[in-house]
């Protein structure tokens, strides 16, 4: 039990997760715990998908640790360990700086009424009305609002309260107005329920934490192993071929790429043609890039806060935040106290990102890009930390192919699918009985918090189907 060389995995499993991200995570130790043969298989060297971390020259770089809503210390509480619930700590001070306006904010209710009110001269009963009005949004509505609409009807012709509750939600999932309201008012009240929680430790700790538990409740897992399809015996699941090995199985969840996990791993020919369509509409959502800066050692700098908005776009506009002339960057900011004993200062600034972009840069072109992003990144920081450029060690650089290489994820999607997906994905066991998908869709699933919270309702699911066998 726990990790195992491919060469050591069994022949049979009751269900094989393949994939190892939070979600396909969280799914197999609820199904290992429950007492199912589990194997989770993953492609890449190292388990978390893209809540991962890298280390280079004595700095490790967290990828996705900038914040997550409250709700991540009750899931690993009752899924994962009280331990690891007890890591989950609230990020001290996130800023804006922006040619609209400069502040700094708990991302809370509370300060972000009080700042409306007093910075953005909006009336309390419209801020109650907009809070009520997201707090009563259900997922089983089927509502057709829009940001944009929700947003006209509050705060018409204000783009500097939009700026200031959309940039963040739009640098967390991939979101723009255009998005239906539902995703947002989700994603934006989980928030703004307590603020903005981090993993103290850091995501290599948090990973560890996660294999120790998984081998305690008895799954296997596996890196370096590669799920190229999904065979079926007299229309449901039997196997999965790894790395060009067949291993039977009763039930599969894929964390992967949901269009991948249709199109390449099972194949069009094995579903309706309605639910083809469906698949076929379904939208990836945009992609990233990310600048990783490491300081050397003995170097270090004030408090700036621990999550900067910053942009010098005179407005807010989605479209720009993912142009390749960066003008918006959100700085995440490491101070050694995240690994409590290390003295290491890092920071690693996002961008959203359109692969396409990136993707038809020949090999000089793209490294040239990638040093423009680094420098251009050092510059904007030095704004915030006069003279940051002489404290640095090591800087690189990550774009929508690296995200892409790393994951699988098809155009390098930082957070899964459109709204549409999340259908798609809910409707694959009705298609084939034993294929399951949790993993990053809809926008309301992506992120930490949405990524885990899937895995257990689909565990369910499949605990259910395996009862039923
Ligand atoms: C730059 C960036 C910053 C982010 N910041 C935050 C943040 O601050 N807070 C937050 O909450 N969220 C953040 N996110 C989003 C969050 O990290 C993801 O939504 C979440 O981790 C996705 O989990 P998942 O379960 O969908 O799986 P994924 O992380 O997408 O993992 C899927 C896994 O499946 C594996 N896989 C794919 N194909 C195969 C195959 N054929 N065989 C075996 N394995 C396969 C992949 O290698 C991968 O490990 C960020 C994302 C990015 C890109």
């Amino acid at each position: 039990m726990g990790r195992k060389k491919f060469e050591e995995i069994n022949g049979e499993y009751d269900v094989i997760v393949a994939g190892g991200g939070l979600g396909g995570l969280t799914a197999a130790n609820i199904l290992a715990k429950n007492g199912h043969r589990v194997l989770l298989a993953e492609q890449h060297f190292q388990l978390g998908g893209l809540a991962t971390y890298f280390k280079r020259k004595n700095h490790i770089f967290d990828v996705a640790l900038h914040g997550f809503p409250v709700g991540m210390k009750k899931t690993l509480r009752k899924y994962w360990s009280q331990e690891m619930a007890d890591r989950i700590t609230q990020v001290r001070s996130i800023r804006f700086d922006n040619p609209q306006f400069s502040l700094e904010t708990t991302f809370t209710k509370e300060d972000f009424t009080g700042i409306l009110i007093n910075k953005f001269g909006v009336e309390r009963e419209t801020i109650v009305a907009f809070y009520n009005e997201l707090e009563g949004m259900n997922f089983y509505d089927n509502g057709k609002m829009t940001n944009r609409g929700l947003f006209e009807k509050y705060f018409p012709g204000r783009n500097d309260v939009v700026r200031l509750l959309m940039e963040p939600i739009t640098y967390a999932n991939g979101s723009n107005l255009d998005e239906l309201a539902i995703t947002y008012g989700i994603v934006f009240s989980n928030f703004m329920s307590k603020g903005v929680f981090t993993f103290l430790g850091g995501t290599d700790l948090m990973i560890d934490m996660m294999e120790k538990e998984l081998e305690k409740n008895g799954a296997d897992f596996c890196t370096k192993a590669k799920v190229e399809k999904v065979s079926l015996e007299n229309g449901k699941v039997s196997g999965v071929n790894i790395n060009g090995r067949k291993i039977k199985c009763r039930s599969v969840l894929s964390n992967g790429n949901i269009l991948s996990t249709i199109h390449e791993w099972i194949g069009d020919n094995h579903f309706s043609r309605e639910f083809i369509e469906k698949a076929k509409a379904v939208r990836l959502n945009n992609s990233s890039c990310q600048v990783y800066i490491g300081l050397k050692p003995g170097e270090k700098f004030d408090f700036i806060g621990d999550l900067l908005f910053t942009s010098t776009c005179p407005v807010f506009d989605p479209e720009k935040l993912l142009a390749k002339d960066v003008t918006s960057r959100t700085f995440s900011v490491y101070y050694p106290d995240i690994r409590p004993g290390s003295d290491d200062y890092t920071i690693v600034a996002s961008m959203n990102a359109r692969y396409e972009d990136w993707a038809e840069l020949g090999k000089k072109e793209y490294m040239e890009a990638k040093d423009k992003l680094i420098k251009d990144t050092v510059v904007a920081l030095d704004k915030y930390i006069p003279g940051i450029q002489d404290k640095i060690d090591y800087t690189e650089a990550a774009t929508p192919k690296t995200f892409q290489r790393y994951t699988l994820h098809g155009l390098g999607s930082s957070f899964g699918t459109k709204f549409e997906g999340l259908e798609v994905s809910m409707k694959l066991p009705e298609q084939i009985p034993g294929i399951f998908h949790a993993g990053s869709v809809g926008i309301i699933m992506s992120g930490w918090l949405g990524a885990a919270n899937y895995g257990v309702i689909v565990s369910n699911k499949i605990d259910k189907y395996l009862h039923n066998l």
